[in-house]
């Protein structure tokens, strides 16, 4: 399969037409506007529309990018529990929409590395726990710039051992893009 990210403007039942106009059978879209906090739901008129279009296309594999200001690992408690009821509904809409994946960048530690690791981790077991379902959590590779977790595959290894056993089955890797999203 072979995709891009594309744009969701005019709603997310516009991304299959444009995902199929460059011959994408792959697709990745924003189910929100990715660098606000403001959330949404999407409602049964919305994926109707959606799974409408995605049927007219070859697109056979969708993904969602989490939104950029999402920080699971951070070591600040108000920024965190934002992160985490963030990446709720992020996931949410991932299952309403019935997308396949959820591509997340895993967080800044910030102070210490093995907590927040362990930070991180707690907070996906949380959200996957709250939102049940069949969209897997794609970590996502990251250049290790700062304080990001995620540089190297032992590291999101050890993002994914620290989720709980039940939940991690719904946990997959995704390697780098070739475009900064
Ligand atoms: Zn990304």
């Amino acid at each position: 399969m072979l995709g891009a990210h594309v744009s969701i403007a005019g709603g997310t039942h516009e991304a299959p037409p444009r995902a199929s106009a460059i011959g994408a059978t792959a697709m990745q879209i924003f189910t929100k506007m990715a660098t606000r906090w403001a959330e949404r739901a999407c409602e049964d008129d919305e994926c109707r529309a959606f799974h409408a279009a995605l049927r007219k296309t070859g697109v056979r594999a969708t993904a969602a990018h989490d939104s950029y200001l999402i920080n699971l690992a951070s070591p600040d408690p108000t920024l965190r529990r934002r992160s985490i009821e963030s990446f709720v509904a992020e996931l949410a809409r991932c299952e309403a929409l019935g997308l396949r994946f959820l591509v997340s960048h895993p967080g800044n530690y910030l102070n210490d590395r093995a907590s927040g690791i362990q930070r991180n981790a707690e907070a996906i077991g949380e959200a996957l726990e709250r939102v049940p379902g069949r969209t897997v959590l794609c970590l996502e590779t990251t250049s290790g710039s700062g304080t990001a977790i995620g540089a190297t595959f032992e590291e999101l290894a050890a993002v994914i051992a620290a989720v709980p056993g039940s939940q991690r089955r719904r946990l997959g890797v995704r390697g780098p893009p070739t475009a900064p999203w």
